[in-house]
């Protein structure tokens, strides 16, 4: 049985969710006590029960203490059995957060699933829709599987009601590595919108635009959702390299200006180019369990995150494979997986 202090090192709900994938594909019990003990609100959400029933509708498994507001829970694996499999989160609780919790579990089965997740589908603290499809995805596909997402319907916090539907064909996950993103192959800004008045996108993109004075005028784009889709609204920061695509999000929220979310978005996107690492912040913790789940590989980033530090200190208790992170020249560090 491993046991996880649930409030050491970055102590969130990701604690959670790669403890549950990587029980689900080694087979070993966990518990975890003090769940999500750095978060303001501590215990388990809406949306944290929903991934752990996923998980255990997906692999047979039992956890104890599975409610809304739970500090411990103990989680016991059974057998994965891939199939069709329809999860909604109750609440505007993120699609892809359930999808990072089942992914590498399904893409360990011997056969395809086809899942259908319902809830938030672009949520604050959690990657948005087109992060999953153009950021992460691309590179979990490059390792062998097959994994396509659509998205059916947006969903927003609070009202959620969103809905993606995601295929997925496993395959043996290779290692590989990921030094360099080649050369740039284009840029693209938008925001979308649903029941809020265009002026407050516009702004959005307006200051967006401002703070990426390189970016080609026609890559800046609004898009309205239809209203009962909303209200809601997110800019969505694209750069497509040879071997990689950066999207940074800003999340509109009530009582921050659209200004404001552009200008944040903005400079993380600048940061990100300003660097020549492979992955942004985000996309370094979410490649660290497929890479260790493949057996080792390698990656640059910018400055690891806490996620990235935490996800590689949980994957070590269940896998016992290392990360080791070098710090390189500038905003260049390289991640190794052994
Ligand atoms: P936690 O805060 O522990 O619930 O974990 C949040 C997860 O969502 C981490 O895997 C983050 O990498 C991911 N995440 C949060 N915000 C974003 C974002 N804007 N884009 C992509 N991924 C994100």
């Amino acid at each position: 049985m491993i046991i996880i202090d649930g409030s050491e090192g970055e102590g969130g709900g990701q604690v959670v969710r790669n403890a549950c994938a990587l029980s689900l594909v080694t087979g070993q019990p966990f518990r975890i006590t003090h769940v999500r003990g750095r978060r303001e609100k501590v215990g388990l959400m809406r949306q944290h029960v929903t991934a752990i029933e996923a998980a255990c509708a997906i692999g047979g498994a039992e956890c104890e203490g599975l409610r809304v507001g739970s500090t411990e829970i103990g989680f016991t694996p059974g057998r994965v059995t891939p199939g069709e499999y329809h999860f909604a989160v109750g609440t505007a609780g993120s699609t892809g957060l359930v999808l990072q919790t089942v992914l590498m579990p399904l893409l360990a089965a011997d056969a395809p699933s086809r899942l259908v997740l319902e809830g938030g589908t672009h949520n604050m603290m959690a990657p948005p829709f087109e992060f999953l499809t153009r950021a992460f995805l691309p590179i979990v596909n490059r390792m062998g599987p097959s994994v396509e997402a659509r998205l059916v319907r947006h969903g927003f916090f609070p009202r959620g009601g969103g809905r993606i539907e995601v295929d997925i064909t496993p395959a043996p996950l290779r290692p590989i590595d990921c030094l360099d993103r080649g050369a740039a192959t284009g840029h693209a800004a938008s925001v979308l919108f649903a029941a809020l008045p265009l002026p407050v996108a516009e702004r959005m993109l307006k200051a967006a635009r401002k703070k990426l004075p390189g970016w080609a005028e026609d890559a800046f784009v609004v898009r309205e959702l239809p209203v009962d889709q909303g209200p809601g609204t997110i800019l969505l920061l694209e750069a497509a390299f040879e071997n990689v695509t950066e999207v940074v999000s800003g999340f509109g929220k009530l009582g921050v200006t659209a200004e404001r979310v552009a200008a944040t978005a903005a400079g993380r996107m600048a940061g990100y180019l300003a660097s020549d690492a492979f992955a942004g912040p985000y996309l370094a913790d979410q490649l660290l369990l497929p890479f260790a789940l493949a057996g080792g590989g390698s990656f640059t980033t910018v400055r690891p995150s806490q996620h990235s530090l935490t996800a590689a200190t949980i994957i070590e208790r269940f896998t016992g494979r290392k990360t080791q992170f070098e710090v390189r020249s500038g905003e260049r560090n390289l991640v190794t997986i052994r």
